[in-house]
Protein backbone atom coordinates (compact mmCIF):
# COMPACT_ATOMS: atom_id res chain seq x y z
CA UNK A 1 0.00 0.00 0.00
CA UNK A 2 1.51 3.52 -0.90
CA UNK A 3 2.01 5.18 2.43
CA UNK A 4 2.38 8.95 1.83
CA UNK A 5 6.21 9.78 2.78
CA UNK A 6 5.08 13.12 4.87
CA UNK A 7 3.24 10.94 6.96
CA UNK A 8 6.36 9.77 8.82
CA UNK A 9 9.49 11.66 7.34
CA UNK A 10 8.86 15.73 6.54
CA UNK A 11 10.02 17.04 3.74
CA UNK A 12 13.49 18.64 5.12
CA UNK A 13 14.29 15.61 6.64
CA UNK A 14 13.95 13.58 3.58
CA UNK A 15 15.92 16.78 1.86
CA UNK A 16 18.79 16.49 4.67
CA UNK A 17 19.12 12.92 4.47
CA UNK A 18 19.41 12.77 0.54
CA UNK A 19 21.62 15.62 0.86
CA UNK A 20 23.92 13.78 3.71
CA UNK A 21 23.77 10.03 1.88
CA UNK A 22 22.71 10.55 -1.88
CA UNK A 23 19.26 9.80 -2.80
CA UNK A 24 20.58 5.94 -3.43
CA UNK A 25 21.51 5.37 0.28
CA UNK A 26 17.83 6.19 1.21
CA UNK A 27 17.05 2.78 -0.25
CA UNK A 28 14.54 3.50 -2.61
CA UNK A 29 12.76 6.36 -0.42
CA UNK A 30 12.20 9.28 -3.02
CA UNK A 31 14.26 12.07 -2.50
CA UNK A 32 13.34 15.86 -2.86
CA UNK A 33 15.05 18.22 -5.36
CA UNK A 34 17.72 19.96 -3.85
CA UNK A 35 16.67 22.95 -5.15
CA UNK A 36 13.18 23.33 -5.03
CA UNK A 37 12.39 20.50 -2.74
CA UNK A 38 9.85 19.44 -5.15
CA UNK A 39 9.51 15.56 -4.51
CA UNK A 40 9.68 12.75 -5.58
CA UNK A 41 12.62 13.95 -7.83
CA UNK A 42 16.11 13.11 -9.00
CA UNK A 43 18.82 15.16 -6.82
CA UNK A 44 17.73 18.23 -8.95
CA UNK A 45 14.04 17.84 -10.63
CA UNK A 46 13.55 18.25 -14.23
CA UNK A 47 11.93 21.77 -13.69
CA UNK A 48 14.65 23.05 -12.06
CA UNK A 49 17.33 21.72 -14.75
CA UNK A 50 15.45 23.09 -17.16
CA UNK A 51 14.87 26.47 -16.07
CA UNK A 52 18.32 26.77 -14.18
CA UNK A 53 20.81 24.83 -16.34
CA UNK A 54 19.36 26.22 -19.80
CA UNK A 55 21.95 25.43 -23.03
CA UNK A 56 23.81 28.83 -23.32
CA UNK A 57 26.63 29.45 -25.97
CA UNK A 58 29.72 30.03 -24.38
CA UNK A 59 33.04 30.39 -25.90
CA UNK A 60 34.79 27.23 -26.42
CA UNK A 61 38.34 28.33 -24.92
CA UNK A 62 37.11 30.36 -21.32
CA UNK A 63 33.44 29.33 -21.33
CA UNK A 64 31.89 32.80 -21.14
CA UNK A 65 28.56 33.53 -22.68
CA UNK A 66 28.94 34.45 -26.42
CA UNK A 67 26.44 35.38 -28.92
CA UNK A 68 24.55 32.35 -30.52
CA UNK A 69 26.71 31.53 -33.59
CA UNK A 70 29.70 32.90 -32.10
CA UNK A 71 32.37 29.97 -31.22
CA UNK A 72 34.87 32.20 -29.76
CA UNK A 73 35.20 35.74 -27.38
CA UNK A 74 36.96 38.73 -28.42
CA UNK A 75 39.10 38.29 -25.65
CA UNK A 76 40.04 34.40 -26.76
CA UNK A 77 40.87 36.00 -29.92
CA UNK A 78 43.25 38.45 -28.86
CA UNK A 79 45.04 36.58 -26.44
CA UNK A 80 44.26 32.53 -26.63
CA UNK A 81 44.44 31.28 -23.16
CA UNK A 82 46.47 28.42 -22.32
CA UNK A 83 43.20 25.91 -22.62
CA UNK A 84 42.25 24.16 -26.05
CA UNK A 85 38.74 24.11 -24.96
CA UNK A 86 37.20 24.55 -21.82
CA UNK A 87 33.26 23.83 -21.25
CA UNK A 88 30.93 24.86 -18.35
CA UNK A 89 27.55 23.48 -17.55
CA UNK A 90 25.46 26.10 -15.71
CA UNK A 91 26.28 30.03 -14.88
CA UNK A 92 27.94 30.43 -11.13
CA UNK A 93 25.44 31.98 -9.03
CA UNK A 94 21.83 31.34 -7.38
CA UNK A 95 20.67 28.03 -6.97
CA UNK A 96 23.93 26.57 -7.73
CA UNK A 97 26.42 28.01 -5.21
CA UNK A 98 24.57 25.90 -2.32
CA UNK A 99 25.26 22.58 -3.71
CA UNK A 100 28.32 23.66 -4.71
CA UNK A 101 29.16 24.94 -1.04
CA UNK A 102 27.82 21.30 -0.15
CA UNK A 103 29.96 19.37 -2.20
CA UNK A 104 32.98 21.86 -0.99
CA UNK A 105 32.66 21.94 2.29
CA UNK A 106 30.69 18.73 3.55
CA UNK A 107 31.59 16.10 0.93
CA UNK A 108 28.06 15.03 -0.22
CA UNK A 109 29.03 12.20 -2.78
CA UNK A 110 25.05 11.93 -3.41
CA UNK A 111 25.24 15.57 -4.46
CA UNK A 112 28.61 15.08 -6.82
CA UNK A 113 27.06 12.51 -8.57
CA UNK A 114 24.01 14.52 -9.52
CA UNK A 115 26.28 17.64 -10.90
CA UNK A 116 28.46 15.33 -12.72
CA UNK A 117 25.57 14.01 -14.25
CA UNK A 118 24.34 18.06 -15.11
CA UNK A 119 27.81 18.72 -16.18
CA UNK A 120 27.69 15.55 -18.91
CA UNK A 121 25.11 17.40 -20.49
CA UNK A 122 27.05 20.51 -21.33
CA UNK A 123 27.56 21.44 -24.96
CA UNK A 124 30.83 19.87 -25.62
CA UNK A 125 31.32 18.38 -22.33
CA UNK A 126 30.81 14.13 -23.87
CA UNK A 127 33.74 15.27 -26.95
CA UNK A 128 36.37 16.71 -23.95
CA UNK A 129 36.00 13.60 -21.83
CA UNK A 130 36.32 11.19 -25.03
CA UNK A 131 39.22 13.11 -26.22
CA UNK A 132 40.86 12.93 -22.81
CA UNK A 133 43.86 10.04 -22.19
CA UNK A 134 43.94 11.03 -18.95
CA UNK A 135 41.40 13.64 -16.78
CA UNK A 136 42.81 15.18 -13.63
CA UNK A 137 40.94 16.99 -11.09
CA UNK A 138 42.10 20.44 -10.10
CA UNK A 139 44.42 19.30 -6.67
CA UNK A 140 44.09 21.05 -3.40
CA UNK A 141 47.42 21.50 -1.64
CA UNK A 142 48.26 18.85 1.53
CA UNK A 143 47.32 21.28 3.92
CA UNK A 144 44.22 22.14 2.67
CA UNK A 145 43.54 17.91 1.34
CA UNK A 146 44.60 17.43 5.38
CA UNK A 147 41.87 20.16 6.58
CA UNK A 148 38.95 19.15 4.50
CA UNK A 149 39.67 15.57 4.40
CA UNK A 150 38.58 15.24 0.89
CA UNK A 151 38.83 17.09 -2.83
CA UNK A 152 35.73 18.17 -4.24
CA UNK A 153 37.02 18.60 -7.81
CA UNK A 154 38.07 14.73 -7.48
CA UNK A 155 34.56 14.01 -6.03
CA UNK A 156 32.90 15.44 -9.41
CA UNK A 157 35.50 13.80 -11.79
CA UNK A 158 35.65 10.55 -10.62
CA UNK A 159 32.02 9.36 -11.80
CA UNK A 160 32.84 11.39 -15.36
CA UNK A 161 35.67 9.33 -15.88
CA UNK A 162 35.66 6.07 -13.99
CA UNK A 163 39.25 4.35 -14.42
CA UNK A 164 40.57 7.52 -16.26
CA UNK A 165 40.78 9.81 -13.45
CA UNK A 166 44.38 10.65 -12.01
CA UNK A 167 44.17 12.42 -8.73
CA UNK A 168 48.29 12.22 -8.22
CA UNK A 169 50.12 13.59 -11.07
CA UNK A 170 49.79 17.69 -10.81
CA UNK A 171 50.39 18.38 -7.14
CA UNK A 172 49.31 21.62 -5.77
CA UNK A 173 52.48 23.11 -3.95
CA UNK A 174 51.26 26.46 -2.74
CA UNK A 175 47.64 28.26 -1.68
CA UNK A 176 47.25 31.51 -3.33
CA UNK A 177 45.34 34.00 -1.37
CA UNK A 178 41.90 35.29 -2.81
CA UNK A 179 42.27 36.41 -6.32
CA UNK A 180 38.66 38.30 -6.75
CA UNK A 181 39.45 42.26 -7.02
CA UNK A 182 42.64 41.71 -8.84
CA UNK A 183 43.14 42.65 -12.60
CA UNK A 184 44.52 39.72 -14.70
CA UNK A 185 48.18 40.21 -14.53
CA UNK A 186 48.14 40.86 -10.83
CA UNK A 187 46.64 36.93 -10.33
CA UNK A 188 48.96 35.32 -12.88
CA UNK A 189 51.31 36.53 -10.69
CA UNK A 190 49.37 35.29 -7.97
CA UNK A 191 49.37 31.63 -8.76
CA UNK A 192 52.45 31.52 -10.41
CA UNK A 193 54.59 28.35 -9.58
CA UNK A 194 51.50 26.98 -7.66
CA UNK A 195 51.50 23.58 -9.30
CA UNK A 196 54.33 21.13 -9.90
CA UNK A 197 53.89 17.51 -11.40
CA UNK A 198 54.73 14.90 -9.36
CA UNK A 199 58.29 13.70 -10.60
CA UNK A 200 58.01 10.04 -10.73
CA UNK A 201 54.44 10.23 -12.30
CA UNK A 202 56.25 13.20 -15.09
CA UNK A 203 56.59 10.43 -17.49
CA UNK A 204 53.02 9.69 -18.23
CA UNK A 205 52.17 13.28 -19.45
CA UNK A 206 54.69 13.18 -22.51
CA UNK A 207 52.34 13.51 -25.60
CA UNK A 208 49.02 13.02 -23.89
CA UNK A 209 45.64 14.85 -23.81
CA UNK A 210 44.75 16.10 -20.32
CA UNK A 211 41.25 17.50 -19.05
CA UNK A 212 40.93 19.31 -15.71
CA UNK A 213 38.09 19.20 -13.91
CA UNK A 214 37.08 21.65 -11.38
CA UNK A 215 33.92 22.71 -9.28
CA UNK A 216 34.18 26.46 -10.27
CA UNK A 217 35.74 28.25 -12.48
CA UNK A 218 36.44 32.48 -11.54
CA UNK A 219 38.91 34.24 -13.19
CA UNK A 220 40.48 30.70 -14.87
CA UNK A 221 43.78 31.97 -13.93
CA UNK A 222 43.99 28.61 -11.13
CA UNK A 223 43.40 26.58 -14.42
CA UNK A 224 45.41 28.04 -16.92
CA UNK A 225 48.17 28.26 -14.33
CA UNK A 226 47.98 24.28 -13.80
CA UNK A 227 47.85 24.05 -18.06
CA UNK A 228 50.96 26.00 -17.96
CA UNK A 229 52.76 23.27 -15.35
CA UNK A 230 51.11 20.15 -17.83
CA UNK A 231 52.12 21.62 -20.75
CA UNK A 232 55.84 22.08 -19.52
CA UNK A 233 55.73 18.63 -18.18
CA UNK A 234 55.01 17.55 -22.23
CA UNK A 235 50.68 17.18 -22.19
CA UNK A 236 50.36 18.11 -25.75
CA UNK A 237 46.74 19.23 -24.71
CA UNK A 238 45.13 20.43 -21.58
CA UNK A 239 41.42 20.92 -21.77
CA UNK A 240 38.53 22.10 -18.71
CA UNK A 241 35.67 21.04 -17.88
CA UNK A 242 33.95 23.03 -14.88
CA UNK A 243 30.29 23.05 -13.52
CA UNK A 244 30.07 26.77 -13.09
CA UNK A 245 31.68 29.38 -14.30
CA UNK A 246 31.40 33.04 -12.96
CA UNK A 247 30.03 35.88 -14.99
CA UNK A 248 32.93 38.42 -16.23
CA UNK A 249 33.39 40.71 -13.17
ZN1 LIG B 1 13.46 21.39 -8.34
ZN1 LIG C 1 36.78 33.29 -24.47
Amino acid sequence: MFRPIASWMTRRAVAAASRRQGPDALHGLPAVCDICAAWPARTFCDECVARFARPQSRCATCALPVPPGLSTCGACLRLPPPLDTCVAAVRYGHPWDRPIAALKFRGQAGLAGALARLLLRADGAGAALAAADLVVPMPLSAARLRERGFNQAALLARPLAPGRCDGATLLRIRDTPPLSGLTRAARQVQVRGAFAVEPARAARLAGRRVLLVDDVMTSGATLHEAARALRIAGAVSVSALVFARTPLE
